[in-house]
């Protein structure tokens, strides 16, 4: 056998109709910048995630980014977030010119830790930046008290968690912002870079809509400096196809993870710890192992694809170097990024693939 981590071709091969018309559409159309495509899929996407506006951006880099220079976030400012997430959440705190903040995550769903935010907010303190890591929403009620009591903004990374839900709101619609991400291989993934704004804040999304596109309020007509980040119209009408199956994407997911959980569970391995009133959406299917590279090299001799998100936190990246923490700083997340392993999750997964994952890691154990 051979199951690989994800499997984009099995997900085209299920639509290809739908998306073969909608690429075609579009280059016969020829309007592949922003544009009706562009409009129509901000409107569904706002509509799926329960937010009064989307702004379509170039990924979803520049949706953190954006929204932090939208805020006016920037020199001298600190945004406080977990070190233990993809670089590109710290990266857009860095690249408006503020200073990321990172506080230590929960050891059991790897997500920002509530009880450390209050500690580290300074009078340069501006907002607050939970990631809704492997698809679980973090725990979002103590973090939005904290920021309202000290007047930060919340801006959630929700690059890996569409359609997630904490007590029933959908993820990127809790704080002020939400971010998304439409890289190929998140939950819900264009066939290039894409990302995604929402917000029920009107002026935020109008100036997000300017500082994706130049500043430009008309042709020549310049209100700011912006950027070129803006959504592309191809990559919109596949996304607006796909959208349509993501509920039953992620209905698959959480069935799959059920799968394993009571799979692995009787070999005895960590599962994903779920908080209560939230949805997962699996965008990841995490477990936690000491001998984690024994047992990915097991696992790939059986042909089975494993992942590792991530390796090191990124108050160890020699990126991070300059911000000057160190080993021992985040004992929590540093744990986490030596037990973490990815197993293969993705909608086309198939009940035998479940099982010979399962027993090749009972092998492991037995042997
Ligand atoms: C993927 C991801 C991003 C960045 O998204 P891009 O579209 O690749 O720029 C940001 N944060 C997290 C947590 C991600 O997983």
């Amino acid at each position: 056998m051979n199951i690989p981590l994800v499997d984009l071709r099995a997900q085209y091969r299920d639509i290809k109709p739908e998306i073969d018309e909608a690429v075609l559409r579009v280059v016969e159309n020829t309007s592949f910048i922003l544009g009706d495509e562009v409009r129509a899929f901000e409107e569904a996407f706002a509509d799926y995630c329960q937010a009064r506006f989307a702004v379509g951006v170039a990924s979803g880099t520049a949706a953190l980014h954006l929204v932090l220079r939208a805020y006016g976030i920037g020199p001298g400012d600190e945004v406080i977030t977990s070190p233990f997430t993809f670089i590109a959440t710290a990266e857009a705190i860095s690249q408006a010119g503020a200073r990321p903040v990172f506080v230590d995550i929960d050891a059991t769903t790897y997500n920002i830790d509530p009880t450390r935010i209050e500690p580290a907010i300074t009078p340069r303190t501006k907002a607050i930046m939970p990631v809704h890591l492997y698809g679980q929403p973090a725990d979002m009620d103590p973090v939005m008290e904290i920021a309202r009591r000290h007047g930060l903004r919340v801006i959630e990374d929700a690059a890996q968690a569409h359609g997630a839900e904490y007590r029933e709101q959908r993820a990127g619609s809790i704080g002020d912002a939400g971010c998304f991400s439409f890289y190929p291989s998140k939950n819900l993934g264009a066939y290039g870079d894409a990302g995604m704004v929402v917000t029920n804040d009107p002026e935020l999304a109008e100036r997000v809509r300017l500082l994706r596109n130049h500043g430009r309020q008309e042709k020549y007509i310049h209100l700011m400096e912006g950027y070129g980040e803006r959504l592309d119209a191809l990559q919109a009408a596949i996304l607006a196809v796909k959208l349509k199956h993501l509920e039953a994407w992620i209905e698959r997911r959480r069935a799959h993870a059920r799968v394993y959980d009571q799979l692995l569970a009787e070999v005895g391995i960590v599962i994903p710890q779920v908080l209560d009133a939230v949805r997962h959406v699996y965008h990841l299917y995490v477990i936690r192992i000491v001998e984690r590279e024994r047992v990915r090299v097991a696992l790939k001799e059986r042909g089975i694809a494993t992942g590792v998100h991530y390796p090191l936190p990124l108050h160890l990246q020699p990126a991070y170097a300059h911000l000057g923490y160190h080993r021992g700083d985040f004992p929590v997340a540093e744990r986490a990024a030596q037990e973490v392993l990815s197993l293969p999750m993705y909608p086309e997964l198939t009940p035998n693939h479940q099982e010979y994952v399962a027993q090749s890691m009972a092998c492991f154990y037995r042997s």
